[in-house]
């Protein structure tokens, strides 16, 4: 029989993150937690799962995500067929719901939340894109344009910042459904023109959605050329509030030093984006996927779930890609403490003074561990950088124990009382 080691292989596309790459992760979550939190905003706990239909009303069936990158589930046993569940893709269509579900409007006051969590897209696996990723995202939900877009800005770069990261910020406003109308109208005849250089998926987009054609990743590389060429720059179509609100914006960034490019064709991936939209990116990743963050106003979106609430905004970080390109991280200093045995018999006492060690600030415990030489426990903790080892052997009957410091080579021996004076 041919035994089929298929059962030992992780799914395309997902990753084993091992403890140094998870430890990196936490690093960086938790310097996007920090931050955020200075401004105000609240953790929230998205579920994984959530109805296909959420999708489908929320992010537009000319989406990447919608057209080709949902993972569907079907309930195992549930009778019915048209009740389809979906791996999310992204956070913002869930924490919309949420907010809806949970009437968050009249607990809060400030409607600022964030979120962090594994999202999940089937597409290409390559470097920095994966099947299931991880993002940080905030969302400011009944603030007005300009101010809570620039809360969103300001804490994005402060983040990157934080993480040393490099970075350039790239900007534009697609305006409000009327301004985009008289784009699309201008800009479809255009685009017809060009109609044998499209690919496939963007000769559908030109009569459904043609504004999308500018979020495509191969017909882009040619097309960004015939931009001015062929007048396409939406910012020429802005309504008069549209173009006061995108001109308020430029002017706060500006006041602030924070430094950025408008990029007429920058449409996001998204139906339900209006108005101010923005995307982070890197040289320091491939050109495909050098995105970081990226985010915008989706005011049309939460004022069609909840008519009383008028405005959103939000943005997402790729916590994968942040990982790949930081270049320093602030590493939590641990002592550790290894807890050896001279034999067996002593395995017993040797936990009876745990408690006394995690009292010590940032100790990390290791031992007592049975069944070996005590040096091959002392190989064990010198492997894992053990600042100190403790030795317990026959001093135990008078309450003491060798507490022996691996980085200066001396030992003592130490009343158990006693010990959290000698490490630190
Ligand atoms: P891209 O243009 O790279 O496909 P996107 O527009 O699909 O990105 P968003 O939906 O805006 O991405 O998600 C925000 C961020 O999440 C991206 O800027 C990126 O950093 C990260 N991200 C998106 N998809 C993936 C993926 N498959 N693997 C890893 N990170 C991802
Ligand atoms: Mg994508």
């Amino acid at each position: 029989m041919v035994v089929s080691f298929m059962f030992l292989k992780r799914v395309r596309g997902v990753r084993d993150i091992l403890p140094s790459e998870a430890e990196k992760i936490h690093i960086v979550v938790d310097t996007c937690t920090d931050i955020a939190k200075s401004f105000g905003f609240r953790e929230v706990i998205l579920p994984v799962l959530e109805h296909l239909e959420l999708y489908l009303h929320t992010l537009g069936e000319t989406t990447d995500i919608v057209e080709k990158q949902m993972f569907c589930i079907m309930p195992r046993g549930e009778h019915n067929k048209d009740e389809l569940y979906v791996l999310r893709p992204e956070g913002t269509a869930g924490i919309v719901r949420m907010y809806k579900e949970n009437n968050l409007k009249t607990i809060y006051s400030m409607r600022r939340f964030f979120y962090f969590g594994p999202m999940f897209r089937y597409e290409r696996p390559q470097k920095g894109r994966f099947r299931e990723f991880y993002q940080f995202g905030i969302e400011i939900f009944a603030e007005p344009p300009v101010g809570s877009d620039f809360v969103i800005i300001k804490l994005a770069s402060l983040i990157l910042e934080r993480l040393n990261i490099k970075y350039e910020l790239e900007i534009n406003s697609i305006g409000c459904i009327n301004c985009r109308k008289d784009f699309i109208n201008s800009v479809g005849p255009k685009l017809e023109k060009l109609k044998h250089r499209l690919c496939n998926v963007c000769l559908q987009r030109l009569s459904k959605n043609p504004l999308r054609i500018f979020d495509c990743k191969t017909d882009m590389l040619w097309l960004s050329k015939e931009i001015n060429v062929m007048d396409l720059d939406i910012q020429k179509f802005l309504c008069k509030n549209c173009n006061k609100e995108y001109e308020e914006t430029l002017m706060l960034l500006k006041e602030n030093n924070i430094e950025y490019k408008t990029i007429p064709t920058l449409v996001r991936g998204l139906d339900y984006y209006n108005g101010f939209v923005f995307e982070f990116k890197t040289n320091l990743l491939q050109a495909a996927q050098n995105t970081l963050c990226a985010g915008g106003r989706y005011d049309g979106l939460v004022s069609q779930v909840d008519a009383e609430t008028k405005y959103a905004c939000g943005a997402a970080f790729g916590i994968d890609r942040l990982v790949e390109v930081v270049q320093y991280l602030p590493i939590n200093a641990v002592t550790k403490v290894g807890i050896a045995i001279v034999n067996d018999n002593y395995f017993h006492k040797a936990f009876s003074f745990i408690d006394n060690l995690l009292n010590i600030k940032n100790a990390v415990i290791i031992g007592p561990i049975k069944s070996k030489s005590l040096k091959a426990q002392l190989r064990i903790f010198n492997n894992e950088n053990c600042k100190y080892v403790i030795i317990v052997g026959d001093e135990v009957k008078y309450n003491q124990v060798v507490v022996k410091n691996f980085e200066k080579n001396i030992q003592n021996v130490v009343n158990i009382s006693e010990i959290n004076k000698v490490i630190q």
